[in-house]
């Protein structure tokens, strides 16, 4: 089993001034151990933000980028904080068109309760994959949604993704 030592989390767990809360599900993701990161569905840590699948997706390959902060003031997030959602997001579309090859992608955020977030306290980005036809009348007549893959199965097709991305950052071929 591959270990991963991520001494920079130290860093940010001594410098946050929003410490995770107890009882955050996107607190807790991250906060497990690496080792039950594909358990959790975890597809990606990275410096300020994390990947994670959602657990209950709208569809095949619906993904989350999710700062390790616990905050829901997108205004206030730090530019750095910023910069990495929206790279990870980018990184994101990109590999699950790679993966998938979606007729379309809707990428956005829920801000607050109104807006329809679920976990209205601790912002996450959605990245969803579309195709043509799966807005069907099935979830508006019988309040079910389809969802073809297993998860674990879309996590077993995009996590060497992830993999393989990250290794060409870190040889600087991006
Ligand atoms: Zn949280």
């Amino acid at each position: 089993m591959e270990v991963k030592f991520t001494p920079w989390r130290l860093a940010y767990i001594k410098k946050s001034d929003t410490p995770p809360e107890a009882g955050c599900v996107l607190c807790s993701i991250h906060q497990a151990d690496p080792a039950h990161d594909a358990e959790n569905l975890l597809l990606y840590r990275g410096r300020l933000c994390y990947v994670v699948q959602n657990l209950y997706p709208y569809n095949t390959g619906h993904l989350m980028v999710v700062p390790y902060a616990h905050t829901a003031d997108l205004p206030g997030l730090p530019e750095a904080t910023a910069q990495e959602l929206f790279r990870l997001t980018r990184v994101c579309v990109a590999l699950l068109h790679a993966e998938y090859q979606p007729h379309g992608v809707n990428v956005g955020m829920n801000i607050g309760r109104a807006a329809g977030a679920g976990i209205d306290a601790h912002l996450h980005m959605h990245v969803v994959p579309r195709w043509n036809g799966d807005t069907n009348f099935m979830p508006l007549i019988g309040g079910v949604k389809l969802v073809p893959e297993e998860l674990s199965q879309t996590y077993a097709r995009l996590h060497p993704r992830f993999l393989q991305w990250s290794a060409g950052v870190e040889a600087g071929v991006e």
